[in-house]
This record gives C-alpha cells, structure tokens and sequence, in this order.
C-alpha cells in the first residue's frame, strides 16, 4: 500500500468546494435501542429469505455475465406494486420507472440529468439533509423557501422563490425528513405549475402516511415534469438491498438512463428487490404496526407535555428542548439511539418495535427526570 504518514486529505488537490466536508452519515453505534435512521426493526420473514438464499444460489453461476443494465423485469413489477396499491392513479408501467442503489442514487442521477452549472434546485428546509449534497456534487446552486410553524410547505412564499430564483429542479420530501409532514397534493399540484423546470416529490415514507393522506402518483398523469421517488428501505425494511426507484413519464426515465453507469444496478441487487416484492404482502404488514407505534409515541409524547409535529412517516418529531444535546446524551447512555437533526430545539426518533418503544419511554422518563 503507498503510504505517506504526513500527508493528510488537506494536503491533496480537493475540489474547493468539496474542502473541509465530512462524509454524511448518521453514527453507526452498537447499542441496544437504534432508533436513528428510520430502519424497519423488523427482520424480514423467514420465508423470503430462504427464497433469496435459493434464488441468490442459482444467479452465482451466472455473475460472470453483466446485468439487465435496463433491470426491465424489476421495473415491471414496481410498476405492479404501485398500480396495486394505489388503485387511483392511471396505471403505470416499466417505461415510467427507474431503479438505482437506494432513492439516493436515483436522486443523484435526477440531478445529474437536469441540475449543473448555473442551475439551482429550491429546498424547503428543514428537509433531507442529504439533498444539498446531491447539488453540491453535481454543481448545482440551492436556494431555499421557508416553512411555516407547523412545518408545512407556505406555498406563497414557495411561489415567490420559484418566481425569484427560476429553480431548475424543486425537491419536496413528503412525508418530510425530519419533520414528518407530508404536503397537500393540492400544494404539490400548484408548485408543479409555478415551476419552470422539474419538480420532485421524494415519496420514502409514503407507505407510512395515515389514512386518507394521498400520493404525488396521482398527479404524474396530468404533469410529465413531476418525478416521485420512492424507495424500499423503509417499508419494505431493505434497507439493506439498497433498492430505490422512480415513477415518471418515460422521457425523465430516458433522462437518468443518459447518466447512469452502465450496469449500475446489480443482478444480485435486482434478483432480491424481486424476491422482497414477491413478499410485499407479509411485509406491508409490518408497516401497519409501526404505524400504530408511530401513533402511540405521538400520543405518549404529547401526554408528557412535549410538542411533537404531525407524522405520516415511520418516526417523530418533538421538542422543544432548550439543550436537546443533553437528551440525546441522556437517551445514549441509557442504550437509547436517537437522532439530532434539523432546527436545533428538536429531536426525531424512529418508530420500532412495541419493546423497543417501551425502552424509549422509560428512558425519556428517566432523563427528564436527572434533567430535571
Ligand atoms: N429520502 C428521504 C427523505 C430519506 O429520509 C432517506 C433515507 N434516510 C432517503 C431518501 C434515502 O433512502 P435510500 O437511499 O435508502 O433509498
């Protein structure tokens, strides 16, 4: 290995903008209670794992070969999977989704395609923290819009920014991390309209969202520069698989297949995001009991006095604290892991398991209380 003890990352030749920067991420520490990233708790089901063992067994022989660089068949059945379980939308079809490692990357390749030098993407913070990265690696400028009190999107202001500032792209998380607010389709509809150029509604947490509480695919029909992304590591706990998609008018997706690497998509990674949505039924399951945890916590929260914002996502919002660091540390030693992110009076936390919320509150009991 060449090693040169002296010099260290300063010392090289780093893209200005690139200096000084850490890499993102949440810490990965080892402790009982990990309610910090918005991770399913639930392990997937025994019967979906023998069947990706079986079937990971079988593409082995074949990894000689590169991949479906289309992943055609995977598209095929997210395009079922959405057509499924929103029986409102007009029905969609492979051509209008793409797939990449995590919603992450088919941001990126979103960016890519329609951000860059002297183009801006308009932000409603506090949102997604990874979204000024995505700009700042593709050169794209950020501009932002406020939210209001209760962290929804004021759509007046958002129509002046966009009138001001003439964004090339606008990327709306809804239901929004941190916050958990999902936007109005309404909202969402009149930002499409006011917006010059492409508008994104980042989808991640849409299984969650409560009753009643419509997707941005209902609008994809009547609106071709409206791309909703969505992704498979929250509801359908795969995390892990890093499996995100897309659902747009087939140019966008011809957009992102100008940018893409060729093959970036696994067939291993493609074989089991195939082999999660045989089980979407078993899965989907379990997003119904974090809904209710979710709800539970808001409610518990609440009851303790605490403020907590309105969540159609699998974590909450709550504060206000005036040294919320001093909880997050309480929380940490009590084996609880929970999240410091946003406006600095709050703190999010992941729905997980009845017990894990059980160890939750009895923690945040027991912190209040040396916190006095
Ligand atoms: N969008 C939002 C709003 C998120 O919170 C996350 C994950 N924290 C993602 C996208 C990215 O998820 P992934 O790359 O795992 O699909």
């Amino acid at each position: 290995t060449v090693k040169e003890p002296t010099l260290g990352l300063a010392d090289l030749p780093l893209r200005p903008e690139l200096q000084g920067a850490e890499p993102y991420g949440a810490p990965q520490l080892d402790v009982a209670i990990r309610l910090n990233v918005n991770e399913n708790p639930y392990p997937a089901p025994a019967a979906m794992s023998a069947e990706l063992g079986e079937a990971a067994a079988a593409e082995a022989a074949h990894l000689n070969r590169y991949p479906d660089r289309e992943a055609r068949a995977l598209r095929a059945d997210l395009a079922n999977y959405l057509n499924r379980t929103n029986p409102g939308i007009v029905p969609l079809n492979a051509d209008n989704i793409w797939v990449a490692n995590g919603s992450n990357e088919v941001m990126t390749h979103l960016l890519q395609a329609f951000g860059g030098p002297g183009r801006s993407l308009l932000l409603f913070p506090p949102t997604y923290s990874m979204y000024p990265e995505y700009a700042r690696n593709t050169h794209t400028g950020v501009v932002t819009a406020p939210r209001a009190a209760d962290f929804s999107i004021d759509l007046e202001a958002a129509r002046q920014a966009i009138a001001a500032e003439q964004p090339a792209v606008v990327m709306i998380a809804s239901p929004n991390n941190p916050t958990g607010t999902a936007t109005d389709p309404e909202v969402l509809a009149a930002l499409v309209e006011a917006a010059p150029g492409m508008v994104i509604v980042d989808e991640a947490y849409a299984e969650f969202a409560r009753q009643g509480t419509p997707s941005a695919l209902e609008l994809l029909a009547d609106h071709p520069r409206l791309v909703v992304t969505r992704t498979m590591s929250k509801a359908f706990g795969f995390a892990g698989g890093r499996l995100g998609y897309l659902a747009a008018s087939p140019a966008v997706v011809d957009a992102c297949r100008i940018v893409r690497l060729p093959y970036h998509l696994s067939a291993l990674s493609q074989l089991a995001a195939r082999v999660a949505l045989r089980h979407t039924d078993a899965l989907l399951e379990k997003v119904d009991a974090l809904r209710s945890e979710r709800d539970r916590l808001t409610d518990w929260l609440r009851g303790r006095g605490y403020e907590v914002a309105e969540s159609d996502a699998n974590f909450v919002y709550f504060g206000t604290f005036d040294d919320r660091h001093a909880v997050f540390s309480g929380l940490l030693e009590r084996g609880v892991l929970i999240r410091e992110t946003g406006p600095d009076r709050w703190l999010r936390v992941s729905a997980g398991t009845a017990e894990e919320m059980a160890g939750f509150r009895q923690a945040m009991d027991s912190v209040a209380r040396d916190l006095g």
